[in-house]
C-alpha cells in the first residue's frame, strides 16, 4: 500500500517549510508530509543566499512581493529572535554612483512611502558616518529596518519544529512526475496526496508541467558567486552598501553585506547559466537541460530581450576578477584586488522568462490545479517574505 498524506509539501526550502508550517497551524490533525530530494533542508537558495531581510524598498506597491516583504520580514526576525537564532538589524544604505539614477532613487522613496518602509535619504555626511568608506555620490538612501539573518539556522530550526509536531519528512526523495490522479511517483515509489503544495524552486516549473501547467514559462538558471573582504580590509563595511537598482531586471547588483559571521561579503553576480544546480564551472550541468538552457539564451540574445545581451556581457564579464573588482569599486573607491579573496559562496537564482511577453518575470506567481498549487518564479526576497508569503499560499489553497 503506498504511503497517503493529506498534504504533500515538495522542496524543503524557506518556501516548503513556511508553507507546511502554516498548515500545520491550520490543520493540526492533518497527516502533512514533506518531500525533498536532498539529505537534508535548504541546500539550494535557502542555503546559499545573502541572507539579508529586505525591508521591501524595491517593489512598486501593486506587487505580489510589496504585500508580503516587509511584514514577511518582521514576522522571520520574530522568529529569529524567540527561537534564538542570530539576527541582526543593522540597516543599508544606497548609493546612487550617476545622475542617471537619479529618478530611480526617487521611485524607491516612493515605494518607501507607499508600503509604508522606513527610508530617508541622506547627505554625504550622514553617509560618511554610516558607511565611512563609501562612494560619495549624487543621492544616498539609509533603510534603517534591513536585517542579516543566519539562513541555514533557520530552515534548520523550521525543520526540527515541524518534525517535533509531527509532519513526515522523506529525505533523498526524488519527485518525477504524477501516477494517477492524487498519486505522485517518486524515487521511494508511490506516494497518495489529498492536496499536494509544490515548492521545488528551480525545479518548480518542471514539476508544473507535469500537471499541465506553466507552460507559459521557461526558466533560466542565474549564477550569484560571491568574493569576501579579508580579515584586513573586513573593517571598510559596517553594514550592507547596495547599489541602486536596474528596475528592469529582478537583480539588485553587486553590493557589499556584513554577514551574521561578521565577514564580508561582496556579490553576488547574475551570471547567465547552463543548469539549475550549475554552482561550479562544470558541477549540476545535465546535457539535455544544458542544451534546453542554450537555446533559451541564444534567443533572448538574439533578440536581445529584457535588454539581455547587455545583461549577459556585463554579467559574464563579472567571472574575471577585475571586472567584478570595477563594479564593486563604485560603491567602495577604495577597494583593492588584494582587498578581495576567493570564497566557494554561490547560489542559482531561478528566473522565469514568460515565453509570449518574452520579458523577465518580476514577481512570485502561483498556479493551481483542483488539488494541487505550484509556487513559480519564488525569486529574491522569497526567504525575507517566508511566513507571509506562506499565509498568501495557504489563504490561496483554501479559497479554492
Ligand atoms: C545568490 C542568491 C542571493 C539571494 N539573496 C537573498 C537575500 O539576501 N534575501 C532574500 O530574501 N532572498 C535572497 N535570495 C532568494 C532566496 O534565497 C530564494 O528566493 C529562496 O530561498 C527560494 O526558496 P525556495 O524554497 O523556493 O527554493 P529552494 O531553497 O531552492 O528549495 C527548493 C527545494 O526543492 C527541492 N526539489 C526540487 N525539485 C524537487 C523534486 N523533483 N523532488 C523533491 N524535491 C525537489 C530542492 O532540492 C530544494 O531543496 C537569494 C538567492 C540567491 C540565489
Amino acid at each position: 500500500m503506498p504511503k497517503v498524506f493529506d498534504f504533500i509539501v515538495v522542496g524543503a526550502g524557506i518556501v516548503g517549510l513556511t508553507v507546511a508550517a502554516e498548515l500545520l497551524k491550520r490543520h493540526p490533525s492533518a497527516r502533512l508530509g514533506v518531500l525533498e530530494k536532498e539529505s537534508g533542508v535548504g541546500l539550494h537558495a535557502s542555503g546559499r543566499n545573502s541572507g539579508v531581510m529586505h525591508c521591501g524598498i524595491y517593489y512598486g506597491s501593486d506587487t505580489f512581493k510589496a504585500k508580503v516583504c516587509a511584514s514577511g520580514a518582521r514576522r522571520m526576525i520574530e522568529f529569529a529572535r524567540t527561537e534564538g537564532i542570530a539576527v541582526k538589524q543593522c540597516g543599508k544604505v544606497i548609493l546612487a554612483t550617476a545622475e542617471e539614477q537619479l529618478p530611480t532613487v526617487d521611485k524607491l522613496m516612493r515605494n518607501a512611502r507607499e508600503n509604508d518602509i522606513r527610508a530617508e535619504r541622506i547627505d554625504s555626511q550622514q553617509l560618511g558616518e554610516l558607511e565611512p568608506c563609501a562612494a560619495k555620490g549624487p543621492a544616498a538612501i539609509y533603510c534603517p529596518d534591513t536585517a542579516v539573518i543566519d539562513s541555514a539556522a533557520i530552515v534548520s530550526r523550521l525543520k526540527e519544529n515541524l518534525a517535533r509536531s509531527g509532519v513526515e519528512f522523506i529525505f533523498d526523495c526524488h519527485v518525477n512526475g504524477v501516477h494517477g490522479k492524487g498519486q505522485l511517483q517518486t524515487s521511494h515509489g508511490k506516494i497518495g496526496y489529498g492536496y499536494l503544495v509544490n515548492c521545488a524552486g528551480a525545479y518548480a516549473d518542471v514539476l508544473a508541467r507535469h500537471f499541465g501547467l506553466g507552460e507559459d514559462y521557461a526558466l533560466v538558471p542565474f549564477k550569484g558567486i560571491y568574493w569576501k573582504l579579508s580579515k584586513a580590509s573586513n573593517s571598510k563595511v559596517k553594514a550592507n552598501i547596495y547599489p541602486v537598482p536596474d528596475v528592469s531586471t529582478p537583480f539588485l547588483g553587486v553590493h557589499f553585506t556584513r554577514v551574521i559571521s561578521g565577514e564580508v561579503y561582496v556579490g553576488p553576480t547574475a551570471i547567465p547559466a547552463f543548469g539549475r544546480e550549475n554552482y561550479g564551472i562544470f558541477q549540476g550541468i545535465d546535457l539535455n537541460e544544458a542544451l534546453n538552457i542554450g537555446l533559451l539564451l541564444a534567443g533572448m540574445y538574439l533578440r536581445n530581450e529584457s535588454n539581455f545581451r547587455n545583461l549577459a556581457h556585463c554579467e559574464m564579464g563579472k567571472y574575471r576578477k577585475s571586472n567584478f573588482l570595477a563594479e564593486a569599486r563604485q560603491l567602495l573607491p577604495t577597494l583593492e584586488a588584494a582587498d578581495m579573496v576567493p570564497t566557494n559562496k554561490a547560489g542559482i537564482r531561478p528566473q522565469l522568462v514568460n515565453v509570449k511577453t518574452r520579458k523577465l518575470e518580476m514577481d512570485y506567481i502561483l498556479v493551481a490545479t483542483d488539488d494541487s498549487m505550484h509556487v513559480l518564479n519564488a525569486i529574491s526576497p522569497a526567504f525575507t517574505s517566508g511566513f507571509v508569503f506562506a499565509e498568501r499560499i495557504v489563504d490561496q489553497i483554501e479559497l479554492r
